[in-house]
């Protein structure tokens, strides 16, 4: 059955009311007032879907439907409903929603699902507020970290007090919701946030997995002396020595050649900063993402190289500080395999493509096997109020959502 578009579209435009800022941005921090009032509503569209819901002690919103095998792995599919501060109305909402209008269209046609099926907006995906993200998930699927209610916001309000305003008691002593096992599949619907579909002409895009990335901290360390003064034989610049590695690293990456690998320097500092010293110490930001393992790893140890190579060229000491490293999760095959023949049939015949960004499916990877669908999204524009989707491409991931859900939930795989 088609999903009922008019719905999804009221539902959507009505959410970007809450904590609207300007004509199409929104702002609702996890936690806050406006996050509760953006809960409230959408649990009451979930009941209306005929999901019987729930607000967990970390703000996650869980709506069930139960299948007529009680024994059966569930299925789960959800994404989220906070924002950043100036962000746009599309990014977690089209999923959440998505979601709960596959299961309005499941109990419109009367449908009783084989197996239990939960949707589910995840608290605190963004991580702005409190500078941690994926909370609700990590929370769910027992990932969270010692200490993690004790992060402060920038008013030096606690997670813990946050999330009391917000109206739960949170509680880090209590077993995971989910287990190993308990889950068949996990679905998520996202914007692109990302050119890649715009530029292909596609409204739709299977996802193959989330890249995860390599940050590190780069330090060249040279010597100061006076711009006008030092013959430049005998210079130890920092700064020019750094301007070399993250010309030849951007380089390197282009040489791959491939869409899904990444590499990006994005912040850098300098000291002293003054335009009449050269530069002594450099620091600066490596950000590199591949889907591929063997070949992130292979750009890694060249780009060591070049660092070491570079360093001692321009007389520099060099120092490589790791602060994050997160493989790339891949979804599943069979997953995959159900999107494509819906897909086709649908005539949206949707490419494969790869997230670099973090999703909440992400955290539910470790625990269960997944899928994402993309939907188009204008010049790929995301985290700012000038995202836009077109309800036309939403109305066919949500419909492609549909069709995947009810073949897992009818399925007999995954027993
Ligand atoms: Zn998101």
């Amino acid at each position: 059955m088609p999903i009922n578009r008019d719905r999804l579209s009221n539902n959507l435009y009505e959410l970007a009311k809450i904590g609207k800022i300007g004509e199409t941005g929104v702002c609702r921090l996890a936690h806050s007032k406006e996050d509760r009032q953006a809960i409230q509503v959408v649990k009451g569209w979930m009941e209306e879907a005929g999901l019987i819901t729930r607000i967990d002690e970390f703000g996650n919103l869980i709506g069930r439907l139960e299948g007529r095998d009680k024994e059966k792995p569930i299925l789960i599919m959800g994404s989220h409903v906070d924002s950043q501060p100036y962000g746009g109305r599309f990014d977690g909402t089209a999923g959440a929603l998505g979601a709960i209008e596959v299961i309005h269209t499941l109990t419109d046609d009367g449908i009783v699902p084989n197996r239990t099926i939960e949707v589910i907006c995840f608290s605190d995906e963004e991580g702005c507020r409190f500078n941690k993200g994926v909370f609700g998930v990590r929370a769910l699927t027992g990932m969270l970290e010692d200490g993690e209610l004790d992060r402060k916001d920038k008013n030096g309000m606690t997670r813990r007090d946050a999330l009391k305003e917000f109206g739960v008691e949170p509680d880090l002593s209590k077993s995971p919701v989910y287990q190993k096992g308990d889950v068949a599949a996990f679905l998520e619907l996202h914007i692109e946030q990302g050119p890649v579909l715009e530029a292909q002409g596609k409204p739709v895009g299977i996802v193959s997995g989330i890249s995860g990335p390599i940050w590190l901290t780069v330090t060249l360390e040279g010597f100061a002396g006076h711009a006008g003064s030092v013959p430049m034989n005998l210079r130890q610049d920092a700064l020019v020595g750094a301007s070399e590695i993250i010309r030849q690293y951007d380089d390197l990456v282009k040489r791959v050649g491939e869409d899904t690998t990444v590499g990006t320097v994005g912040s850098l500092q300098v000291f002293p900063n003054s335009r009449n010293i050269i530069a002594e110490k450099v620091e600066f930001t490596i950000d590199l993402r591949d889907i591929d393992l063997e070949r992130r790893t292979s750009i890694e140890k060249q780009l060591y190289h070049i660092i070491e190579k570079t360093a001692s060229a321009y007389n520099l000491t060099h120092k490589i500080k790791e602060d994050t490293r997160s493989g790339p999760r891949y979804c599943a095959e069979w997953i995959k395999e159900i999107m494509k023949e819906e897909s086709d049939k649908l005539k949206l015949y949707s490419p494969v493509l790869m997230s670099g960004p973090f999703h909440d499916a992400l955290f539910m990877s470790y625990m269960c096997d997944y899928g994402m669908i993309f939907v188009r999204c204008e010049k790929g524009i995301s985290h700012n109020p000038l995202e836009f989707a077109e309800m036309n491409d939403i109305e066919n991931g949500v419909q492609l959502l549909y069709q995947t859900a009810l073949r897992i939930s009818q399925s007999n795989e995954k027993e």
